[in-house]
């Protein structure tokens, strides 16, 4: 059954992973877990947890293994079917993640694969609502007016990590961290790669595609809107 399925999505920072995981946790009837957007909220709040976690955002540096996992581990207790998106991370995260849930803990890791030239092209231009968090494209990289949300009315802005320090920071520790984790995946036969230069509905298509074939479901049994 879709609503089981326990999913982790991997790519670098920028290649579509928020966009790809909500259209996927919609179509398969599962929970999208964002650790990003988790902490991000916490920030915001400025409750306990993002005051500690509050500088590693702002740097672009990966918050301490052991507080993410306590985080994802409360937030995926009693759920049926998930998708991880932004963990595991680390080999530590991916070790515990299987070591809490079992060796059958992850049916599926899609790791999204755009290369480092375009994800910086797209990391600059990115915006996200401060309200709902919906990720929008600024016609140009340097565009710093501020516009409001089409969804929420909320204001839409560049994110706080996403300067040009942030960014290097964050794709060298996904290829020096998160590098030998795909390796791992891969050598347990989760792994399913797919190319994720082109628009997001020929992503999601081809993410669908995977999912089916991998997972042994049917497309037209999953809730895709029509306009994908
Ligand atoms: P993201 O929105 O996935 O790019 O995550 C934003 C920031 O949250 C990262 O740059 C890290 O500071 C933190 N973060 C999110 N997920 C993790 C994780 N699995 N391990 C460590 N830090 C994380």
């Amino acid at each position: 059954m879709s609503e089981q399925t326990h999913m982790l999505i991997l790519g670098r920072q920028g290649s579509g992973k928020g966009t790809q995981s909500a259209r996927i946790a919609a179509a398969l009837g599962i929970t999208h877990i964002s650790t990003g957007d988790l902490f991000r909220k916490e920030v915001a709040r400025k409750t306990q947890l993002g005051m500690r976690v509050g500088g590693y955002l702002e740097r672009g540096a990966l918050v301490p293994d052991e507080l993410v996992v306590d985080v994802v581990m409360n937030q995926t207790a009693d759920l049926g079917g998930w998708i991880l998106d932004g963990f595991p991370r680390t080999m530590a995260q991916g070790q515990a993640l299987f070591d809490a849930l079992g060796d059958d803990a992850v049916d599926l890791a899609i790791e999204l694969d755009v290369p480092t030239h375009q994800v910086i092209s797209r990391l600059s231009m990115r915006r996200v609502c401060d309200g709902c968090g919906a990720i929008s494209s600024a016609p140009s990289s340097e565009e710093d007016v501020i516009r409001l949300c089409n969804i929420c009315g909320g204001n839409v802005v560049r994110r706080q990590d996403d300067t040009v320090e942030a960014i290097q920071s964050r794709l060298s520790s996904y290829d020096s961290l998160t590098g030998p984790l795909i390796i791992w995946l891969d050598s347990l036969g989760l792994l399913a790669t797919i190319d994720g230069k082109g628009t997001a509905d020929e992503v999601f298509q081809k993410s669908l595609g995977v999912i089916a074939d991998r997972l042994l479901l049917s497309v037209e049994a999953m809730d895709v809107p029509t306009s994908s």
